[in-house]
């Protein structure tokens, strides 16, 4: 007999897992290893249930302490039609980076106006499209963009904030640092005046505010804290300077995510009360109108809705050394662990066995003609055997919108649960999609 033990690690998967009397993992009521034989794996699993959960978490806990609280989603953390669509449904705006994720809201019929558009590079035929549509705001990263964008708004009057970049360090990966003062993010403060003077300037511009955006996955509140401070102090200067009145204040996103059993972040709320407090000391003591407020979420609305399913196959066991499982997917669906190293640490369980004691040590590697292919690096599992299902918590966000063909790998497929049923939101590459491209 086997001894069954509450798994620990199940708090690392969305928020409706379960375990049913066959010990398999279930969320959204459906059994992951039915999943896994009815769609195939790799597949990607999301809790519709979670994701709307924390779509209001976030419309709940900034707007009752800030009414004129706006949470526009980064759809760059999960790019899917099926989740603009959610996300456009719960009454969040979006937050995009590129024509192509401007191109899929316009697909899915997502009202422009509550789009907005920062990207350190943009072009003259994404700015012209942004333009066209009537966006809500176009987030100015640089002064050649704010020149082409003079340009090429023309007669139209066009809506922006300007991206400061203030400085602050989020003590998170440095490639997801993107606020300190060596970034290509935002314009440099001494840049800032310019900017100001030759946007107000504009005819043409409706400077509405400022925006910052400092990294992602973040642990403490004290760097928002300090950019707030940065930028707040900017405006009233700007107020004294230009008479300009701040009316949008967009702080990013950025809020991190619980990926490993032993670091937890804290919740929204703790984010949302400190940086709540500190916009409405700062307006007083500076004496602005409080500004209407944007937060850009995208890996905390997603991260943890998100799961995979993987098939063990090879394991191989190298004696004194270690252990590789490997599965059926790899960097070609999951790129974190490559990208960011240990930062990226994500946890999984054996979803045919959920409550297995974990006796072995083992890597879990993907099946991709590269030695960086690892999705999990040295974790405490059941014994495995070829067939068993690895369930891997923390998959929701920046897996998918990363994901390659690399060795011809076939993305996979991604399905929505709720109640019990599976709901197919993109399916499985095929072979004729490999080749749909291709001229001979
Ligand atoms: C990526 C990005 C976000 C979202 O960051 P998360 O860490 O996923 O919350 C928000 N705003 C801007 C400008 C971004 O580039």
């Amino acid at each position: 007999m086997t001894e069954k033990l509450e798994n620990p690690r199940l708090i690392l998967f969305p928020q409706t897992a379960e375990v049913n009397a066959k010990d398999h993992l279930v969320i959204g009521g459906c059994d992951t290893v039915a999943l896994a034989e009815e769609f195939g794996t790799p597949l990607y699993v999301f809790d519709e249930v979670d994701l709307r959960a924390r779509c209001r978490e976030y419309k709940t806990e900034f707007g009752k302490r800030y009414p004129k609280t706006t949470i526009s989603y980064s759809p760059k953390a999960f790019t899917t039609s099926a989740m603009l669509k959610l996300v456009e449904e719960e009454g969040l705006d979006l937050d995009i980076v590129t024509g192509g994720e401007l191109g899929i809201a316009r697909a899915v019929g997502f009202p422009m106006e509550r789009v907005h558009f920062p990207d350190n590079n943009k072009s003259a035929e994404e700015l012209k499209l942004a333009v066209k549509y009537n966006i809500g705001h176009i987030v100015v990263d640089n002064l050649p963009e704010l020149d082409m964008l003079i340009k090429i708004a023309g007669r139209k009057k066009v809506r922006i904030l300007l991206r400061l970049n203030p400085g602050v360090d989020p003590h998170t990966h440095k490639y997801n640092s993107t606020g300190i003062v060596d970034s290509k993010f935002g314009l440099t403060r001494t840049t800032w005046d310019e900017a100001v003077a030759t946007a107000l300037a504009a005819s043409n511009l409706d400077v509405d505010g400022f925006h910052f955006h400092i990294g992602s996955g973040l642990f403490e509140v004290e760097p928002y804290l300090s950019a707030i401070d940065a930028v707040l102090e900017y405006a009233a200067e700007m107020k004294k300077k230009h008479g300009f009145e701040m009316r949008t204040l967009s702080i990013g996103g950025g809020i991190g995510v619980q990926y490993t059993v032993d670091t937890a972040p804290p919740p929204v709320a703790y984010f949302a009360e400190a940086i709540i407090n500190n916009i409405k000391d700062q307006c007083r003591r500076l004496k602005l109108t409080p500004p209407k407020l944007i937060v850009e979420p995208g890996r905390k609305i997603v991260a943890k809705a998100g799961m995979a399913l993987y098939t063990v196959g090879v394991i191989k066991e190298i004696p004194g050394i270690r252990t590789y499982v490997s599965v059926d997917g790899g960097m070609s669906d999951n790129i974190r662990q490559p990208m960011y190293g240990d930062w990226a640490r994500q946890e999984a369980i054996i979803a045919d066995r959920v409550s297995a004691r974990n006796t072995d040590k083992v890597t879990i590697s993907g099946k991709l003609c590269e030695s960086g292919d690892i999705l999990i690096k040295e974790i405490m599992l059941p014994a495995l055997k070829a067939g068993d299902i690895l369930a891997m918590a923390g998959s929701g966000a920046y897996a998918v919108p990363m994901q390659s063909n690399y060795n011809s790998m076939l993305r996979p497929a991604i399905v929505f649960v709720k109640d019990g049923k599976a709901r197919l939101i993109r399916r499985r590459e095929t072979l004729d999609d490999l080749t749909r491209r291709d001229v001979i």
